[in-house]
């Protein structure tokens, strides 16, 4: 049974496939180069549908997608669906930098790394989960794994950033895992009943 994941990023696929790991089984997960759509959506549950929906319509298979970013308390919720091009630039060093000004002198510092996962069916069946990791934002960037805002992103719990953690353990409990986490045994459902 083929699963589309409605992306272009090959490491998307492969950071899916180790997150994913058993719920797997069964389920051949295979990219998208397709057109992709209009992210318009006001809502990250929203934007994950949109390009779920256009990967089901183009390829006549079942498809998931993600949208995913950073909602900082302090900001309300800023930059959340717009993470990615907060600064305009899709530099994440640029988009990193505006949060810390934006956040000059600010103490509550309380923010979250959010991920929706959709899955849509040809025949019109659609799901969303949202994962929420919890965490605040540092004073000035650590850490060299990860993308975007991890180097400013310590998690409850830990006294690093969460671009100090291996991907390994990163991928155990991020947004990204909570949210498939959550949408994997209704794909498995509908997928293979
Ligand atoms: P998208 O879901 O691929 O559109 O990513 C949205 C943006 O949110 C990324 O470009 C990053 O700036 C930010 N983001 C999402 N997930 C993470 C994460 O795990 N670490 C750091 N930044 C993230």
């Amino acid at each position: 049974m083929q699963l589309v994941l409605a992306t272009h990023n090959a490491h998307k696929v492969e950071e899916l496939r180790d997150i994913l790991g058993p719920a797997l089984d069964g389920i051949q997960l295979i990219g998208y180069d397709g057109p992709e759509p209009v992210e318009d959506g006001d809502t990250f549950e929203a934007n994950a549908l949109i390009k779920a929906r256009a990967a089901a319509v183009h390829t006549g298979l079942p498809a998931i997608a993600d949208d995913s970013g950073i909602s900082v308390d302090a900001l309300g919720g800023a930059p959340g669906i717009h993470s990615a091009r907060y600064a305009g630039t899709r530099i994440d060093a640029d988009n990193v930098a505006l949060l810390l000004t934006n956040l000059a002198g600010e103490t509550n510092r309380a923010a979250q790394f959010r991920c929706a996962a959709a899955l849509v069916l040809p025949n019109g069946f659609e799901h969303t989960e949202l994962g929420v990791w919890p965490g605040t934002v540092l004073d000035q960037p650590v850490g060299a794994n990860g993308f975007g805002y991890d180097p400013v992103f310590k998690p409850a719990g830990y006294s690093v950033s969460s671009a100090e953690l291996a991907p390994d353990e990163k991928n155990a409990v991020s947004h990204r895992q909570r949210a498939f986490a959550a949408i994997m045994p209704v794909v498995r459902k509908q997928l293979l009943g």
